[in-house]
């Protein structure tokens, strides 16, 4: 989502005429796009700003703004007035579109301009966009989120669930596909609530069945998906759209009842369980991944063997795992019996191994097979190599030539890595 919002930023600023550099030092203007989903991104923001302030000294015209969900928080906004003033724009999630405006204005100001709403407006249609990637882009459905899990800071920041028209997402990924993107990925917070909003009775799998229409698209891959409200309706779409790619992200966040239920997350493990196995049946091969906390208020080991259980039982390909990180104003944030970071490190040391060690195996089993994979470009680690994505998601690398830049071709997997698999070009 931020990602996404960076690429809005830049073609603003591409319209007004700024260009990109690749080195901070000849920079103008910098903006720091932040997120606030854990501590650790909010520190490295406090740490950058450390050295922007020196480079600012050194050049007083240097214009330096911070956006992004971290701004939504009153007491970062606070901190910011306080101990970093040298900054010259703060804004937030909710009035991104208000860039441009905020830029001038910052410049004919002294000081430090802030502008954050606390709540969001209509959906801003129409905004630019300068896609990092020509084969592959991000198309929002949706914005903010209603279902709160108690760890949670992003209903906070991003504000209550609302979709958008199902006519204006047709129509970007209609222009998308005839300028050649292959891929496209749809955004929300939790994708399968999309058109509960929409005056028009419209659902998630109505939507995918809709885009799988538009000719020149090849493959539609989503994110998030919130396992309570994933229905067979949708599993069933996915199983029969062809574009739809056998892969899904299911965050199952914790494999014990009893923490699922304090994170609020509306699902048993049971539920999810019984889920996965529906879906697997359906789609076979499909790609499952996920994200996982350790370490949630109360968790014990007991409840942590859990994760472990459902991590062996589900296979996961791969997985996002978390340490809990404390947000300021969530209910968790205010939980007794907070996780020692101590017990919190071991737990996330074992869990990624666990995680790792199944991800080779499933990469392990590909080993043979000729899977199609979508060139995006030559890998950074070696030129003389291609690298691509297979439908499941998978990174491939493979001996290719630059014509199949842009273009989905076979590949026959020779060796699996953990994170990556390598293949030859299947003749
Ligand atoms: N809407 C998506 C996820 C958004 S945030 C969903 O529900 O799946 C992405 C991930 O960050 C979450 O899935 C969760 O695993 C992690 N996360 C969110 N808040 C966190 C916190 N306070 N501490 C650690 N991880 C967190
Ligand atoms: Fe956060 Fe839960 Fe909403 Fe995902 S579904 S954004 S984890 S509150």
């Amino acid at each position: 989502m931020n990602f996404h919002d960076s690429e809005k930023l830049s073609a603003m600023l591409q319209q007004m005429g700024y260009l990109e550099t690749e080195n901070k030092a000849d920079a103008e203007l910098i903006i720091i796009n932040t997120c606030c989903v854990r501590e650790n991104a909010e520190l490295k923001v406090y740490g950058n700003l450390g050295e922007l302030k020196r480079m600012k000294q050194k050049n007083p015209d240097l214009l330096l703004a911070i956006c992004g969900c971290m701004m939504q928080q009153k007491h970062v906004v606070e901190k910011i007035q306080k101990s970093y003033p040298f900054v010259d724009l703060v804004f937030g999630t909710h009035n991104l579109h208000r860039f441009p405006e905020l830029l001038n204005n910052a410049y004919q100001m002294e000081g430090l301009l802030v502008e954050v709403w606390d709540h969001e407006e209509d959906i801003q249609e129409d905004l630019p966009v300068q896609r990092k990637f020509s084969t592959k882009a991000f198309v929002n459905i949706m914005y903010g989120c209603n279902n709160f899990c108690s760890y949670c800071i992003v209903p906070y920041t991003r504000g209550r669930e609302r979709s958008r028209e199902p006519e204006k997402i047709l129509e970007e990924v209609k222009e998308l596909a005839q300028a050649g993107t292959l891929e496209v990925t749809l955004l929300g917070q939790n994708v399968n609530s999309y058109g509960k909003t929409l005056e028009e009775t419209m659902d998630f799998a109505d939507l995918l069945n809709q885009i799988n229409e538009i000719p020149g698209l090849q493959r539609i891959r989503f994110m998030t998906s919130h396992p309570a409200d994933f229905s067979e309706k949708l599993m069933n779409a996915m199983a029969n759209l062809q574009k739809v790619s056998p892969h899904i992200h299911l965050p199952v966040q914790a494999g014990s009842n009893r923490i699922l239920k304090d994170m609020n997350r509306k699902y048993s493990r049971e539920q999810y369980l019984e889920k996965i196995s529906l879906l697997k049946s359906k789609i076979s091969g499909i790609a499952i991944s996920t994200d996982i906390i350790v370490g949630f208020p109360g968790e014990t080991e007991e409840d942590f063997q859990d994760t472990l259980d459902l991590i062996r039982q589900v296979e996961y390909d791969s997985a996002f795992t978390f340490l809990y990180s404390i947000r300021t104003g969530t209910p968790a944030a205010n939980m007794e019996k907070q996780v020692p970071e101590r017990d919190k490190m071991n737990r996330f040391n074992r869990l990624v191994d666990l995680i790792n060690e199944i991800g080779l195996k499933k990469n392990l089993d590909l080993i043979g097979t000729t899977v199609p994979v979508l060139v995006e470009g030559v890998s950074k680690n070696n030129p003389n190599r291609l690298t691509g994505r297979t439908d499941t998601h998978k990174l491939v690398n493979f001996d290719g030539q630059e014509s199949h830049i842009g273009t989905i071709v076979p590949v026959t997997i020779t060796e699996a890595k953990t994170f990556s698999l390598l293949g030859t070009l299947h003749k």
